[in-house]
């Protein structure tokens, strides 16, 4: 494959996966981990602790504040973001521009502050929004997963609100009703 950085000269795809909060996304980006074993999934940073399962380098990189700091400082993020207002998120830098350098498709997992500064850095890349069929059905999902408390709950879906505002600004909307058809349709758009 050709060297080089950017998505073009390699041919390959930089795919952005993002939308409100429990709509599924790390369900539909482990799908694709699973299922399309040509497509790089991202694994980000992140200052909040693990959950029950989650793998350290597998999952996320689970760092420090200063160690998250010091990759800020020495500018080892495409982007990163403080996400509800809690804790910080980022995808680091050099993975993704050695995927993309050797010809392989990168799909990143973010929230949507992640995808603008994407679309900044990276303006080939390609955004997809990933939608709740219903509103119902994301109140329902954010609140059946029972992995946060009521207060940071709330605090969710105030985000989800504002969030859902911003598919506008994105390439393309994918509706996660069944995950193998929502998984297969993003897979379609790094690949169309
Ligand atoms: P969770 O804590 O539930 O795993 O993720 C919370 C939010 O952080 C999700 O909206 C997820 O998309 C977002 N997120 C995960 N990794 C990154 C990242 O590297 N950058 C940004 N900007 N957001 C991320």
């Amino acid at each position: 494959p050709r060297r080089g950085t950017e998505p073009e000269q390699s041919g390959s795809r930089l795919v952005v996966l993002a939308g409100p909060t429990a709509v599924g996304k790390g369900t539909v980006a482990g799908y694709i981990r699973e299922h399309y074993p040509d497509v790089q999934l991202s694994v980000s940073a992140t200052t909040r602790a693990p959950r029950p399962g989650e793998i350290d380098g597998v999952t996320y990189f689970f760092l420090t504040d200063d160690q998250f700091d010091r990759m800020v400082e020495a500018g080892q993020f495409l982007e990163w973001a403080t996400v509800h207002n809690a804790y910080r998120y980022g995808t680091p830098r050099a993975p993704i521009e050695d995927a993309l350098a050797s010809g392989r498709n990168v799909l990143l997992e973010i929230d949507i502050q992640g995808a603008r500064q994407v679309r900044q850095a990276f303006p080939e890349a390609r955004l997809v929004f990933l939608l709740p069929p219903t509103w119902d059905e994301l109140v329902r999902r954010l609140t059946g997963r029972g992995t946060e408390g009521a207060e940071e709950q709330a605090r969710r879906l105030e985000t989800a609100k504002v969030e859902l505002a911003a598919q506008e600004e994105f390439d393309a909307t994918v509706v996660n009703t069944e995950v193998p058809e929502a998984a297969r349709e993003v897979v379609d758009l790094m690949t169309a």
